[in-house]
């Protein structure tokens, strides 16, 4: 055991070649992932509307909550299994992955039964009974920074998953809190480079809570590509303005296709390419 890191299986000390998760033809770690999809599952038309204009796009990753973790509890809470049914249907149809939030380790199980890679929230990065859950399940995690948290207590609850048996988990820089409340977060880019020396797993970047504002999402996620993120993960609505959850940093639809162009320009400057440049899915693929 090395002594002088309080983590060891996360660290590039205990494995120096770049960890790679291959789901939905993608080999993440290796070509950049886009995931996109609405904050929160609303209804089937929304969710239909907005995973048809993604597929066509070539994105391969839908995210949506359906177990939302809010502020207030007057908030929606979203669509729970409904919503988690609807994305499934919804992903299916069109050939996508589907990416959704855990909030306890009671539904550890029906997360597995609908999702194909499981968050982790930043209000729950250090729920350690939930950590321990997905230590033991079969399926990809996305751990998001915790909005108050180190990076070396991120790098930890890592290692809680992976101690656990469950080797592929990607970490997702969303922001932390500062004293600056210009923007929602301060999105932690220097933390993405530090961690990508400093971890073998995939590091992602959600410039859509990491800043709360549409309009820094396009600039901020060609910084985290250049900062040398292995992908995205961003928020996409069809009624931005209706939007039960983070309407006012969801992109609308030409916003979003506007940012792909740039995205290709900027992986190219990293000889890197989007998982959305390459050719559609096969049928072979999509149950990969
Ligand atoms: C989200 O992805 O909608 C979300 C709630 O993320 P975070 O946990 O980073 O706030
Ligand atoms: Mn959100």
């Amino acid at each position: 055991m090395d002594k002088r890191k309080p983590y060891q299986l996360v660290s590039r000390e205990w494995k120096p070649e770049d960890t790679v998760i291959t789901l939905n033809g993608v080999e993440i770690g290796k070509e950049l992932m886009l995931a996109a999809g609405p904050c929160t599952v609303e209804n089937e038309e929304q969710v239909f509307t907005i995973t048809e204009f993604l597929a066509k796009q070539h994105v391969r990753f839908l995210r949506g909550g359906a177990y939302k973790p809010r502020s207030s509890p007057y908030s929606f809470q979203g669509l729970k299994t409904e919503g988690l049914h609807l994305l499934r249907k919804a992903a299916d149809k069109f050939g996508m992955a589907v990416v959704s939030e855990v909030m306890s380790s009671d539904k550890v199980d029906e997360l597995c039964e609908y999702a194909d890679i499981l968050q982790v929230g930043t209000r729950n990065m250090q729920n350690y009974p939930l950590l321990r859950a997905l230590g033991k399940i079969n399926k990809p995690v996305l751990l998001k920074r915790g909005m108050s948290s180190t990076v070396e207590e991120w790098m930890l609850a890592a290692e809680y998953v992976l101690v656990g048996g469950n080797e592929r988990v990607i970490l997702c820089e969303r922001g932390i809190r500062t004293f600056d409340t210009a923007t929602r977060n301060t999105l932690d880019l220097g933390a993405v480079a530090l961690v990508k020396q400093l971890s073998h797993l995939p590091v992602i970047v959600d410039p859509s809570q990491g800043t709360g504002n549409r309009n820094l999402v396009a600039p901020l996620s060609l910084a985290a590509i250049a900062a040398g993120a292995d992908g995205l993960i961003v928020e996409v609505h069809n009624q931005p303005e209706k939007a039960l959850s983070d309407g006012e940093q969801s992109l609308y639809f030409d916003q979003f296709t506007d940012m792909m162009q740039s995205l290709i320009q900027q992986s190219a400057l990293r000889n890197k390419h989007f998982d959305f440049q390459k050719p559609r899915l096969t049928e072979a693929e999509t149950t990969a």
